[in-house]
């Protein structure tokens, strides 16, 4: 169990501008890493705001009169930084990093922006930030700048509902680029909050309308709201206050916790507070991210099961590994079963899959279904009814793909197909199910017999052969688009909706198999005109990842990814 004063942080600790001539953050952030390893926490966060447009400036960098775009240096730089302390710290301690994006308005600002999250493509999260308003000024700036732009803006209602607008404008214009809205009511930082701002929930102000409007459009985009602990040392309170934050819960918005640390003494400090506080709004978990994805994590040790948040997770990264970069940021919908069950409950929406011990995770029209056991019908050998082909063979890349070819060259469709991979006796075995005239299906196997004779041990094919039982894994890929499709869950793996017609599989198995990619675990499922395929594969990432982009369009659909829940 981990440590209780730790959180998993998204607004973590802000990385130092380095050479650059204004000082912002900790530069050296080689100290705190060994300080979060001596406290024993299991990671730790680092973010870095995006570089600005040099017409939203701070009244101190103004006073320096230094023409520069602060931290730029320190951005550039910041990706190769990360790489070298997870180099050398890495096995001590899991070390995450995103960015904090400036918004700087929807004009230059916003292909500026698009450039800066270009230059930082490994990141594990973005945060979009309002610090300026339109007129220039900044919201956390001194008391002056601040009361600047409340004489420019007439009065207090005035100054927070243009605030929330340019928030509402963000989030429209950014939600694909960013995953987390930081601290939502940061003005409070040098302004009260206008008296008529007392029930948001009841209330009829321009205040209280632009901050509905804002909650509701950041749940509509599935955007996580930034829980954050700055404001409690600077005399503010907690950005969000209790009342935003328990109207962001009933909105369904995740939220993710940040001590928003800038200074190292500063580091660590006020975990307990945010969890005490996350529980007032009636938050009982919130989210981290890693690689895009999101994680979610339990403040209830009670409860907590970490085994079950691991699958939780896994599922989360699996499925959205189906979506693109920009769209995998997000939280789909849950259906538990056996062992989870207890999730049912937690999840608005979620409804329960019975005795098995599985998750099934949905968003848009894709699914998945995982769990730590088979299906019955899936635990033991059993009778097939239809055609069928057990292979056994020895397990090397390229021998499958012969099976494959020679079944094509006679035009028989296979149907589902399910392969074993080698035991301590290295024979691999392969189950098919397939359609196409007798006679040709008699001649494939002859002649795959003839040319493979060395690597194949037995072909027995016909009705009613005993198809074998999947192997021992902690978890399984059960189904994929409501498509049974059991097979273990490893490390690297390929998930793909293809036509359904003679010789696309072989595609991909005949580029995996020039490359010597080793093929572990292969299941086909189909359901009419589309066929599923996942498999588990072992190999270079990046000459597999090559190997995919060339498929061709009969592949509808072709996800890679390494698992890093694993
Ligand atoms: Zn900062
Ligand atoms: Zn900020």
């Amino acid at each position: 169990m981990q440590n209780e004063q730790f959180i998993w942080e998204t607004h973590g600790v802000h990385t130092g501008t380095g050479n650059d001539p204004i000082k912002h953050g900790i530069d050296d952030i080689e100290a705190i890493v060994e300080k979060a390893i001596s406290l024993k926490h299991p990671g730790i966060t680092f973010i870095i705001h995006t570089p600005r447009l040099t017409k939203f400036r701070y009244r101190s960098e103004e006073n320096t009169n230094v023409k520069f775009i602060r931290g730029s240096e320190a951005y550039q730089n910041y990706e190769q930084k990360i790489a070298d302390l997870r180099a050398k710290y890495g096995a001590k301690i899991n070390i995450r990093y995103g960015i904090e994006l400036e918004w700087l308005g929807n004009k230059l600002g916003l292909q500026w922006n698009r450039s800066k999250v270009l230059q930082v493509p490994d990141a594990d999260f973005v945060i979009g930030s309002v610090h300026f308003s339109n007129e220039g000024i900044p919201y956390d700036g001194s008391k002056e700048e601040a009361n600047e732009l409340l004489k420019i803006r007439g009065t207090l209602e005035n100054y927070w509902a243009a605030y929330f607008e340019e928030l509402i404008e963000m989030v429209s214009y950014s939600a694909k680029m960013i995953h987390v809205v930081g601290h939502l009511d940061l003005p409070k930082l040098n302004v009260e909050f206008p008296e008529s701002f007392s029930d948001l929930d009841n209330e009829d102000n321009i205040v209280c309308d632009r901050l509905r409007v804002l909650l509701e459009i950041i749940s509509e985009n599935n955007l996580a709201l930034d829980l954050n602990l700055a404001g409690l040392k600077k005399g503010c309170g907690i950005f969000p206050n209790l009342q935003i934050l328990k109207r962001a819960k009933r909105l369904k918005i995740p939220i993710a916790i940040g001590t928003d640390t800038h200074k190292a003494d500063e580091y660590g400090k006020y975990f307990v507070e945010s969890i005490e506080f996350a529980k007032k709004a009636g938050y009982f978990q919130y989210v981290s991210f890693a690689r895009g994805i999101p994680q979610i994590r339990s403040f209830n040790h009670e409860i907590d099961d970490d085994e079950k948040y691991n699958a939780l997770n896994l599922s989360i990264e699996i499925l959205n590994r189906r979506f693109s970069i920009c769209d995998s940021g997000r939280i789909p919908r849950f259906s538990f079963g056996g062992k989870y069950s207890s999730f049912t409950a937690q999840y608005d929406g979620a409804t329960n899959l019975g005795t098995l011990s599985a998750i099934r995770i949905r968003r848009e029209k894709k699914s998945i279904m995982i769990g730590s056991e088979l299906p019955k019908t899936a635990q033991e050998n059993k009778i097939s009814n239809d055609f069928s082909i057990l292979s056994k063979h020895y397990d090397e890349p390229g021998v499958l793909s012969i099976l494959f070819n020679t079944l094509a060259s006679e035009c028989i469709n296979v149907k589902t197909a399910f392969l074993n991979s080698a035991g301590k006796d290295g024979i691999a075995e392969a189950f098919l199910t397939i359609s196409g005239d007798e006679k040709s299906i008699q001649n494939a196997i002859e002649f795959t017999k003839g040319t493979g004779k060395n690597r194949f041990i037995s072909i027995e094919y016909g009705k009613n052969l005993v198809a074998p039982a999947a192997k021992k894994s902690k978890y399984y890929l059960l189904e994929m688009d409501g498509v049974k499709l059991p097979v273990p869950i490893s490390k690297q793996m390929i998930l793909a909706v293809i036509k359904n017609k003679p010789g696309v599989l072989l595609i991909l198995l005949s580029a995996l198999a020039s490359r010597k990619i080793n093929i572990i675990d292969l299941q086909l499922g189909e359901r009419s005109n589309r066929g599923l395929v996942a498999l588990s594969v072992e190999g270079d990432f990046t000459v597999i990842d090559d190997l995919l982009r060339k498929l061709g369009e009969q592949y509808y659909e072709i996800s890679h990814f390494e698992l890093a829940g694993l």
